[in-house]
């Protein structure tokens, strides 16, 4: 069986240096669990994760079931098709790829029987490139106020998925312009509270650069196959 601790400690701790250099609460980290099995998420859970992100709704809500026992928190972070909506209402605790203001409706609705509002980012794609997934950045306040005064959505923030440049200083520079972003929506919604970016690649970056949420994969579980 895989030890999780040693990487698991690591990024913890590379949370907390970020955060006490920077003078803020360490970031949350989001074990990204995509491909894995239930057995790998249950055991970085007796470590003490508790926030889980998957990016395919059924792989998400049968890994939801299956640990139901666990108590964790799940968070869809791939992609969302309409037609997928109540699905993921009904076994995600967060949707963080929130993009278009179809989804709005339809997500509100699958979430009325829960009792418990989603939680909701909304997804900007910040480096507006071809790409097909987040709003575009001037879509954003529309987008969240239009999740904000949804009665079973509750806005969080936003989430960016940015683009795997290899020049780090451009990563850098879209996650100030994300930073920036989040700011400005906080000033409208003094409620908000999470940015969510960056990966096992870029995460200690993303963190400097004032992400309270990073969704780290394989620097936790090894390489994806
Ligand atoms: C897969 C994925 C991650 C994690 O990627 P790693 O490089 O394995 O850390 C984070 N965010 C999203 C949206 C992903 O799809």
């Amino acid at each position: 069986m895989n030890d999780y601790r040693p990487a698991y400690r690591d990024v913890l701790l590379t949370l907390e240096n970020v955060a006490a250099r920077a003078q803020r609460p360490a970031a949350r980290l989001l074990a990204v669990s995509k491909t894995r099995p239930p057995e790998a998420v249950a055991a970085l859970a007796a470590l003490g994760q508790r926030a889980f992100g998957e990016n395919y709704v059924q792989e998400g809500a049968a890994k939801a079931r299956a640990l139901a026992g666990l108590d964790l928190e799940w968070h869809l972070i791939g992609h969302l098709q309409s037609n997928k909506c109540r699905e993921a209402a009904e076994h995600f605790d967060w949707v963080q790829s929130l993009d278009r203001p179809k989804l709005v409706a339809a997500l509100d609705r699958a979430r009325a029987p829960a009792g418990r509002p989603l939680d909701v980012l909304v997804q900007v794609n910040v480096d507006d490139e071809a790409r097909k997934s987040g709003c575009h950045p001037d879509d954003m306040l529309p987008l969240a106020h239009a999740v904000a005064s949804a009665p079973n959505l509750r806005l969080r923030g936003l989430m960016s998925i940015g683009a795997p440049w290899p020049d780090f200083a451009r990563r850098q520079a879209s996650f100030a312009r994300m930073r920036e972003l989040y700011e400005r929506l906080q000033a409208g919604f003094p409620g908000i509270d999470t940015l969510s970016m960056g990966m096992s690649e870029d995460y200690a970056l993303a963190a400097e650069a004032g992400a309270t949420l990073v969704r780290v994969g394989s620097l936790l579980f090894g390489p994806r196959r």
